[in-house]
């Protein structure tokens, strides 16, 4: 990440202005004086005392949408309290076997038009809501991790049934979000898989209408450009049908990837769907990755004036081990920018 400053430097013309006009990024050194005390317990923790002794950062803001991250890759190497090698994810899933969506018919309630039952994935209504229509969308297999690209393909389908059956009960609500923590570590309260749906009225949800507006007073087409620059510096992959995975330039946090597809597609079309179940499962095999948030970002599904440039969008992000203690979510992340020790470059490597 740190020759990302390179990396841009090397770019002409269109791309380098486009690159300049949205991004600030600037490359930041610290120096620390450890004591000779300290130096066993460094090499031990990072390798070298050099390393604590000079550091270099670099600070990323998209000027746009004042997303912004702070990388620290030194950050990602600090020994964290908590871990133990030998807890087993597998078997902890498996201890909570039996719970309520196990058996979602009698274990959740159903909303108001029914249930929707897909190929994977059966509807029921939140025992809590969070707003006016929210379902759990409970899959078939009890491992959150056991999931195919069959399951997520359903689940968007699923989704967006429940959605309009929803809709037509209460015709002011039109803004859908689909969203999945998994495991305990994204704030999920409930191991057995499962996503969510809500669909509200009056504004979108906040974070989709923020970027609605930053495009709208934006002199250009902003989801576009920034599909653009990760292009220019190496950060996207191709996946065909004008979908497009980008390793995000201002992650939330760790390893955040976005899907974007084209202006107008619906998160249902094939290929839309198929290339989330690809990144889902690649992010599960090959990144690593147990415990993560997603969320579908999509115009209002009627009334939608205004967000004609706006594609479906999936943002996904690593919430770290299950059994490490520390959060990952601090003050920083809450109320100054995000720090962020993983690097955008190893992610879009690893999924090529
Ligand atoms: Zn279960």
């Amino acid at each position: 990440m740190l020759e990302l400053p390179g990396r841009l430097e090397r770019l002409t013309g269109a791309a380098r202005e486009r690159a300049g006009r949205l991004f600030e990024v600037r490359l930041v050194s610290g120096r620390t004086v450890p004591p000779p005390e300290m130096e066993p317990w460094l090499v031990a923790a990072f390798g070298s005392v050099d390393v604590i002794r000079d550091q270099a950062m670099l600070k990323v803001t998209n000027r746009v949408t004042l997303e912004a991250t702070l990388f620290a890759p030194l950050r990602s190497r600090r020994p964290l309290d908590g871990p133990d090698a030998h807890r087993d994810l597998a078997a902890e899933i498996a201890a909570t076997e039996g719970d309520p969506f196990c058996h979602p018919e009698t274990g959740t309630p159903a909303d108001t038009f029914g249930r929707v039952r897909g190929a994977r994935v059966t509807t029921g209504a939140n025992a809590a809501l969070a707003d006016a229509h929210h379902a759990v969308l409970v899959f078939d297999t009890h491992d959150p991790l056991a999931f195919d690209a069959e399951t997520v393909i359903d689940l968007l389908r699923t989704g967006r049934e429940w959605a309009e059956l929803a809709r037509r009960d209460d015709p002011d609500a039109v803004n859908y979000v689909l969203i999945w923590n998994c495991l305990w570590r994204a704030g999920s309260s409930i191991i057995h898989g499962h996503a969510q749906a809500l669909l509200g009225s009056g504004s979108h949800y906040a974070a989709i209408e923020r970027l609605r507006r930053d495009a709208a007073g934006y002199d250009g087409d902003l989801v576009e450009e920034l599909i653009a620059v990760h292009r220019s510096v190496g950060l996207t992959v191709d996946l065909g049908g004008e979908v497009v995975l980008v390793a995000h330039l201002t992650p939330r946090k760790e390893r955040e990837l976005l899907l974007i597809g084209r202006p107008g597609m619906e998160e249902t079309e094939p290929a839309f769907a198929a290339a989330l179940g690809r990144t889902l499962i690649a992010y599960r095999d090959r990144i690593g990755v147990s415990s993560f948030n997603l969320a579908l970002w999509r115009p209002p599904l009627a009334n939608a004036e205004g967000w004609e440039a706006f594609p479906p969008i999936v943002r996904l992000v690593d919430r770290g081990d299950p059994f490490v203690r520390p959060s990952d979510i601090g003050a920083m992340e809450l109320y100054g920018t995000p720090i962020v020790g993983s690097d955008p470059y190893d992610l879009i490597e690893a999924l090529r």
